[in-house]
């Protein structure tokens, strides 16, 4: 054990805890572990406990590495060019994520031959639709302190970016500020390192709690849509990525894989992008060799962003509820359905579940019924595990490819077996 490193340590956590979730399934009567103070209450305060505390680092952090990032960058002009590279990547890697999705749906049909009466189990609680000029309005925070408060991410980036292009034309007379948030930024990124020591034992409670509740049964009669996500996802991690990695940024892909798989295993059991900020930079540091000011800016923009992964569920499940409901999609539909998955996928929180929310965006624009949802939702869980791993790799790919053109990269690091993470 004392041998093993995070990474193994995480993995075993995950493994155990599926089978110990599977097994209370089966075990606990009626499957009601939750309401069973020691099983149950253990498990809930340890999981949510280590979310929590996960949690409680990404506002001051992502404020503190986007204010630093922008200002480390400095050039105005070169924060400009890396911005909209960012960006660029980002709705790209997404709009061909939609694209597979759409296609590997259409190719499984996953939703011909289901019996709704069987899965409808409740109606859906979706809240009201959004809007694409709300969204944008909501982009700008009126008072950036409520911003930070409620953790309100894109007011959050908003407001950062611009105080870190502030301190950067300031120079001199903001260097108080911009040391204080440099050593805010050292600060929260120890304290991850320190809170990651109990990631074993988080993620053994989480998984464990996720199976208990759901057990096998529920997913059977949407294992061909959930075959269908997790092929897109798979085809977008081992193909899409893959095969950027190695063009754009000529990097071993297997090399990204085994440096990033802690990153991998916390977005899994913790379903959430912004939870996973804090490792992610440390590990596009420490592990990859991309540069501070870089990844600092790139990986909490993509966490709030980018959501390859979510658009690839949103994708399939259109397909999918289309089948079911037996509405035909036209091309226009395909490419309607492309462009506000891309826009959705901005919109979605780095927090589990709320893909499912957007989702409605999705389906309202090609006039399929928002009830559609409630198909979907009972198994969502487990997909929204595996698509939060795929959001965030392509934040790490996007990252890597600019890191490597815009010369913020050292290749000693990335090909480096001694990572420094491992000691934490
Ligand atoms: N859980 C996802 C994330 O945090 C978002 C979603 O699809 O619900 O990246």
């Amino acid at each position: 054990m004392k041998k093993m490193g995070l990474t193994g340590k995480i993995f075993l956590g995950l493994i155990l805890g599926a089978i110990f979730g599977i097994v209370l399934h089966y075990f606990v009567p009626a499957g009601n572990f939750r309401d069973n103070v020691i099983i149950g209450g253990v498990l809930r305060l340890f999981g949510r406990g280590f979310v929590q505390s996960i949690q409680m680092l990404v506002v001051p952090l992502v404020f503190a590495s986007l204010v630093g990032g922008a200002a480390a960058i400095g050039d105005v002009k070169k924060l400009g060019r890396i911005g909209i590279k960012t960006v660029g990547f980002y709705m790209v890697t997404t709009a061909l994520a939609i694209t597979v999705a759409l296609l590997i749906g259409e190719l499984i049909n996953p939703g011909y031959g289901l019996d709704l009466s069987q899965i409808v189990t409740s109606e859906p609680t979706i809240g009201e639709k959004s809007n694409l000029v709300d969204v944008l309005l909501g982009i700008i925070p009126t008072n950036p302190v409520n911003g930070l408060a409620s953790g309100n991410m894109l007011q959050i980036i908003f407001f950062a970016i611009l105080t870190g292009i502030t301190v950067a034309v300031l120079g001199e007379k903001a260097k108080a500020f911009s040391d204080f948030i440099n050593a805010l930024n050292e600060i929260m990124m120890k304290m991850t390192m320190i809170i990651m020591l109990f990631a074993p034992i988080g993620v053994f409670c989480l998984i464990a709690s996720t199976f208990a509740t759901t057990g096998w049964d529920a997913f059977v009669p949407l294992l061909k849509y959930m075959v269908a996500v997790i092929l897109a996802l798979f085809i977008q991690a081992s193909g899409t990525y893959m095969a950027m990695l190695s063009i754009f940024a000529k990097l071993n892909p297997i090399r990204f894989f085994k440096n990033f798989a802690p990153v991998m295993n916390l977005a899994f059991s913790t379903a959430s992008s912004n939870a996973s900020i804090p490792l992610n930079i440390e590990t596009m540091e420490k592990r990859m060799g991309v540069s501070k000011s870089v990844a600092s800016f790139t990986i909490p923009l993509g966490a709030t962003i980018n959501m390859d992964g979510t658009a690839i569920m949103q994708g399939v499940a259109v397909v999918f509820v289309s089948q079911v409901y037996g509405i035909e999609l036209t091309l226009a539909s395909f490419l309607t359905i492309i462009l506000t998955a891309t826009l959705a996928s901005i919109g979605t929180a780095g927090v589990p579940g709320v893909g499912l929310v957007t989702l409605s965006m999705v389906l309202t624009s090609v006039g399929l019924p928002v009830e559609g949802i409630a198909l979907i939702m009972g198994i969502d869980r487990l997909l929204d595990m595996t698509r939060t791993v795929v959001n965030i790799t392509g934040d790490a790919v996007c990252t890597l490819i600019i890191a490597k053109k815009e010369n913020e990269f050292d290749q000693e690091i990335f090909y480096n077996d001694n990572s420094e993470l491992e000691e934490a």
